[in-house]
C-alpha cells in the first residue's frame, strides 16, 4: 500500500482527551502509579501485553466471531489509531478515533466555533453488526468544541458475541435511539456523532471490547471497507484501518462531509 494522504481532503483533529477510564471499567492504580513514574512504561506495557490481548491473527488469541462493518456513511478518516500513547492506552488501547474526511475546501472551525460547525456532529452511527444493546448512557451533555471534557458521556455498548461487544462513544446529547435490551440490526442508527465526554472536538470513538466490566478493548478487524490512496482511487483494506487512512464501506461511493444529514 502506498503512503501518504489523498490531497483532495483533510480530518479534523480534535479528539478524546481525559485519561479518566469509562464506566464500567476498573481503575488500575498500579497502571496509574507507573504513568506517573514513567510515561513509557505504558508503552512497553501494551507492547508485552498486545500478543496476549489480540484477537484475529494472534497466535493462541481467540479469533473474531463477529464480522464488523464501518459505522457510517461515506468517507471518513482514523484521527487516532491503536496504540496512540495519547488516549487510546491500557483498556483503550485497541480503540479507533474516526471523524469525516473534509473537502480541502472546507475550512476548519475556527476556536469558538458552534459544535454545529463540525462536520462529524450530528453524523449517524451505526450499529458494526447486529446484536443486543447491553448497555447505553443517553443523558450526558455535549461540551463546547475544545473544552476538554470530561466523564462517561453518551454511548452504546452491543453485544455480538461472548466476549465481544462493540462501543460507540462520544454520542451527541439526546441523540441515542436504543435502549439496554434492545436487539439491533448491522446498519440500524443508534445515535448521532457528538462531543460528550472525554472528547475535545465531535468524533466517533469505536472498539471491540472482550469485557464490559471493566472495560477491555481488544484487537479487531473491519470486514467490507475500502481505503482511499493518495493516487484518489479506493483499494479493500487489509482490516484495521490505520492513523491518517480515509475509509468507506466497499462498493458504496460515499460522500465527503459536505453531504452531512443532521
Ligand atoms: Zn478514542
Amino acid at each position: 500500500m502506498s503512503s501518504g494522504f489523498p490531497k483532495q481532503y483533510y480530518l479534523h483533529r480534535g479528539g478524546g482527551v481525559a485519561k479518566t477510564p469509562p464506566v464500567g471499567s476498573a481503575c488500575n492504580p498500579r497502571y496509574h502509579r507507573l504513568l506517573l513514574i514513567w510515561p513509557g512504561a505504558a508503552h512497553v506495557l501494551i507492547l508485552l501485553a498486545a500478543p496476549l490481548l489480540a484477537g484475529a491473527g494472534a497466535p493462541g488469541a481467540p479469533t473474531q466471531l463477529t464480522r464488523l462493518t464501518l459505522p457510517f456513511e461515506g468517507i471518513w478518516g482514523v484521527i487516532q489509531g491503536t496504540g496512540s500513547g495519547q488516549t487510546h492506552v491500557g483498556y483503550a488501547a485497541f480503540a479507533l478515533d474516526f471523524v469525516p474526511a473534509q473537502p480541502k475546501s472546507d475550512r476548519p472551525p475556527p476556536r469558538g466555533a458552534p459544535l454545529t460547525a463540525f462536520a462529524c456532529y450530528g453524523r449517524p452511527i451505526l450499529a458494526p453488526a447486529d446484536g443486543t444493546v447491553v448497555r447505553v448512557s443517553a443523558r450526558a451533555r455535549d461540551w463546547p468544541a475544545y473544552v476538554e471534557g470530561t466523564g462517561d458521556g453518551n454511548f452504546v455498548i452491543i453485544q455480538h458475541a461472548k466476549n465481544e461487544f462493540s462501543e460507540l462513544r462520544h454520542l451527541k446529547a439526546n441523540s441515542v435511539t436504543v435502549a439496554a435490551g434492545q436487539r439491533v440490526r448491522r446498519g440500524q442508527i443508534v445515535g448521532r456523532c457528538g462531543n460528550s465526554g472525554n472528547a475535545k472536538t465531535p468524533h466517533l470513538h469505536i472498539a471491540l471490547l472482550s469485557s464490559v466490566a471493566p472495560i477491555a478493548t481488544r484487537r479487531f478487524a473491519f470486514s467490507g471497507y475500502e481505503v482511499l490512496t493518495p493516487g484518489g482511487h479506493f483499494q479493500p483494506g487489509d482490516g484495521e484501518p490505520k492513523a491518517g487512512q480515509l475509509v468507506r464501506t466497499a462498493g458504496r461511493p460515499g460522500a465527503a462531509a459536505t453531504d452531512r444529514r443532521p
